[in-house]
């Protein structure tokens, strides 16, 4: 990767956490540790390493945007029970597959509050998969792209790149 980022976008679903669909869970959700989350049937969630570390660290620095194949309800609780809700300044929720259609909306919240053009290039979009990018690529751009899971491994491993690219200490 090379050049400035100005937007990091991140999946929740896999990304943010372990579980790989919060909209079949069950609210209320329970907080049961820093960084576990149960649904009302005991499902488990957990964050993934270095998540809450993170978003600490990196929302004054970088905005944050979710970008979310889900329920609203069930995602955006979910992300309050686990207190991270702060550190986005928008939240892309919306239970549909054309991620795309998201990204507009992310784009058009950027330019509004930071009144500046952002490029798909200045974007970093961090998801645990790779279905999304061809119709982000064709309808928004190239933006940069890490699969987490893949490309890094947590949290910590993408501060690492952020770091890099940011020249952060
Ligand atoms: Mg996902």
């Amino acid at each position: 990767m090379n050049g400035l980022i100005k937007l990091l976008v991140l999946d929740l679903d896999g990304t943010v956490w372990d579980h790989l669909d919060a909209s079949s869970l069950k609210p209320p959700y329970r907080r049961i540790s820093n960084d576990i989350v149960v649904d009302s049937n005991s499902v488990r969630v957990s964050l993934r390493r270095g998540a809450r570390w993170f978003l600490e660290k990196i929302h004054s620095i970088v905005p944050l945007a979710v970008c979310s194949w889900n329920q609203w309800d069930k995602a955006y609780e979910l992300l309050r029970a686990f207190g991270l809700d702060k550190y986005f300044g928008y939240l892309g929720i919306e239970p549909h597959p054309n991620k795309h259609l998201v990204f507009k909306k992310i784009i058009q919240w950027y330019q509004r509050v930071f009144k500046e053009e952002i490029e798909a290039e200045e974007i970093l979009y961090v998801d645990d998969r790779r279905v999304h990018l061809d119709d982000i690529y064709k309808y928004i751009g190239r933006v940069k792209f890490m699969q987490m899971g893949v490309d890094v491994k947590d949290f910590y491993e993408l501060y690492d790149v952020l770091k890099r690219e940011l020249s952060l200490e």
